[in-house]
């Protein structure tokens, strides 16, 4: 029986299916972690998905692009491509790339290395491995979630991906959970281990760190002191999640944020800045 791409509109969590059937469910959207769909399960082929979004892009840093769809198309992730020594390395995914989006990927270069935190910020990453032919590096922890690429090398807790660019797992937040780190940019690409929220005009405002994002699930105290240990090492200014880039958001305001969790009961609640 052929098989097809189909993405939870939910979500955006692309499966691999029987062609023409419809997936019992969602394994994103089923997690505690994520909400159900509030009218029922809904699955988008690429014709459907193509027909709803265009893509745009810009440039965050020097080096550092992100591809975005528009309007959003399930979480609404940014893939991050960070050019490197030795080629491009792409982060996170768009939940799905025109032509045009491929074509100005291309003509950067295109993709060496291509890797991802956790399955919030795959988006269409299998569309990236069709057309570019990368080494896909995903933590061993977090290969289950895979299904609608190929992973080539399943990585271990600390991963170089590109000369100064490495991929440390943090674990919490889900299982293989996995941030990139950006040595010379000084930026951590840190999937959902931070959720930043921002002032109106765009300045970061606060910052968290949680299990479950929807049901403000807390982290455990020693999920916590994981962080805190791998982040200890990595002194960064800029932080980009799968949904946000944040200039200012520093190493110093993480760990600060994390003994502030380790001195009181857990929780999901946003700290502001200026507090940390
Ligand atoms: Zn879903
Ligand atoms: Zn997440």
């Amino acid at each position: 029986m052929p098989l097809e791409r189909t993405a939870c509109t939910h979500c955006g969590h692309w499966h691999l299916y029987f062609a023409g059937r419809t997936p019992p469910g969602c394994l994103v959207c089923s997690d505690v972690r994520n909400a159900l769909p509030p009218d029922g399960w809904d699955f988008a082929d690429v014709a459907r998905v193509a027909a709803a979004v265009r893509n745009t892009w810009r440039e965050y840093l020097p080096g550092v692009w992100g591809v975005s769809c528009d309007p959003p198309f399930g979480l609404g992730a940014t893939g991050w491509l960070i050019a490197a020594g030795g080629g491009n390395v792409a982060f996170e995914a768009a939940p799905f790339y025109h032509p045009d989006a491929l074509g100005f990927i291309e003509a950067r270069g295109g993709i060496a290395a291509l890797s991802c935190s956790h399955p919030h910020g795959m988006g269409a990453l299998w569309q990236l491995q069709e057309r570019f032919r990368p080494a896909v590096v995903i933590h061993k922890d977090g290969v289950r979630f895979t299904k609608a690429f190929r992973v080539t090398w399943p990585a271990d807790d600390v991963h170089e991906v590109a000369p100064g660019l490495t991929l440390h797992h943090v674990g919490g937040h889900y299982e293989g959970h996995s941030v990139l780190y950006d040595a010379g940019r000084r930026a951590l690409f840190a999937g959902d281990a931070l959720k930043v929220d921002f002032h109106p005009d765009g300045r970061p405002r606060a910052i968290s760190c949680h299990k479950g994002y929807h049901y403000q699930i807390p982290l455990s105290h020693g999920e916590v002191r994981h962080y805190r240990r791998v982040f200890a090492d990595l002194p960064f200014e800029h932080v980009f999640t799968p949904f946000e880039y944040a200039a200012g958001v520093t190493r110093g305001h993480a760990l600060a944020l994390f003994d502030r969790l380790l001195g009181g009961p857990p929780t999901a609640q946003p700290v502001a800045l200026e507090l940390l």
